[in-house]
């Protein structure tokens, strides 16, 4: 199948536009037209080489809302017509104790993500959703309620999964006590996703800048890191923190403000983080844990979860030959919407 779509040719992540082949069905694959494609900072890290060397040319893009327009013939699942999703992660073995236990994100082999690894069947580098078809097989396709707006629900397919995984693990219910460090394209989804929890949810920021924002989340307010008596009245106040910075920085401030047996967990930053002092984890059974997505069944529940909930990312809805710009605002700083790409402009 002849498709277009907007790729990096080097690690200078310059994105141009860029004619390809999608695979022939096999028998349980879907085909997909994308209507809307979310644009994720990691999308950015990884076209620009940051994260280990790619196989370029490389079509990023693993927030993906679309249509189905074909399917295999041993497809049960979807029909054409329907409204779905990819998100980060396209194939894993289905074999071992991770994919049975629906954490295909943990498979023991490793699972395929939706860009940039060979495919599991015939090696083809597996290209993203910045592009107007993707073919993947039943098993990684999620279904978009009918309740959702299909054109911002494409971050909930990554920026969705990776806040709610770790608060769905930690069991945050009625009257948990959550706290976000960072109000981004994470932040503010773990905002909304633990209010709807029915937690009690502060947002963790070096200023109060972003207050209004927080407050208009659903947030009772932020707790500025750099205000150290408000930190230290905060002491203890925290049963889980979900930590969505993107760069290297230090989780020793944080720590104090978990309650005994709290947990404070990394979503954003991948890399190296700077040293931490063991004294807070030791005094009072606190933990520094970290989370990657979340299984495609839970990714279904996330998605149900917002239809259920009236909840959508904030969205700032582009179109693809306006990625390059998107991507220069995201490397400046956080940005607490997400930028998505209407892929109605672009045609094969
Ligand atoms: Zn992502
Ligand atoms: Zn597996």
């Amino acid at each position: 199948m002849k498709t277009v779509g907007y790729a990096a040719h080097d690690s200078n992540a310059e994105m141009v536009p860029y004619h390809f082949e999608r695979r022939a069905l096999r028998a349980n694959d879907v085909a997909i037209e994308i209507l809307f494609s979310g644009i994720c900072h990691s999308d950015l890290h990884t076209v620009n080489g940051d994260w280990g060397p790619q196989p370029y040319p490389l079509v990023p893009g693993h927030e993906i809302v679309g249509r189905v327009i074909e399917v295999g013939p041993e497809v049960t699942q979807y029909k054409v017509g329907d409204n779905v999703g990819v998100g980060c992660m396209v194939d894993s073995c289905q074999e071992c104790d991770q994919c049975h236990h629906h954490e295909e994100q943990y498979c023991r082999v490793g699972m395929t993500p939706t860009y940039g690894a060979p495919d599991r069947v015939d090696g083809t580098i597996t290209q993203g959703g910045y592009s107007k078809h993707i073919v993947v097989r039943e098993e990684f396709v999620l279904r978009i309620p009918d309740s959702l707006d299909m054109a911002k629900a494409a971050p909930i397919l990554c920026a969705g999964i990776t806040t709610f995984s770790p608060l769905r693990t930690w069991g945050v219910k009625e009257g948990s006590r959550v706290g976000v460090i960072g109000l981004g394209g994470l932040g503010h989804m773990a905002v909304k996703l633990a209010v709807a929890m029915g937690a009690e949810v502060t947002v963790l920021s070096r200023s109060t800048k972003k207050e209004a924002d927080a407050k208009e989340l659903g947030a009772t307010g932020i707790l500025a890191s750099t205000d150290k008596a408000a930190m230290k009245k905060a002491t203890a106040s925290f049963d889980l923190i979900i930590d969505t910075v993107p760069v290297k920085h230090d989780v020793t401030a944080y720590a104090p403000l978990l309650d005994v047996d709290g947990t404070l967990v990394i979503v954003g930053q991948v890399g190296p983080m700077d040293e931490f002092m063991s004294v807070p984890l030791l005094m009072g059974r606190r933990r520094v844990a970290g989370s990657l997505i979340g299984g495609i069944k839970e990714t279904q529940e996330v998605l149900d979860f917002c239809g259920e909930h009236n909840i959508h990312p904030e969205c700032k809805i582009i179109r693809p030959d306006e990625v390059n710009d998107a991507f220069d605002v995201m490397a400046k700083g956080d940005i607490s919407h997400r930028y998505v790409m209407d892929m109605s402009s672009l045609s094969v």
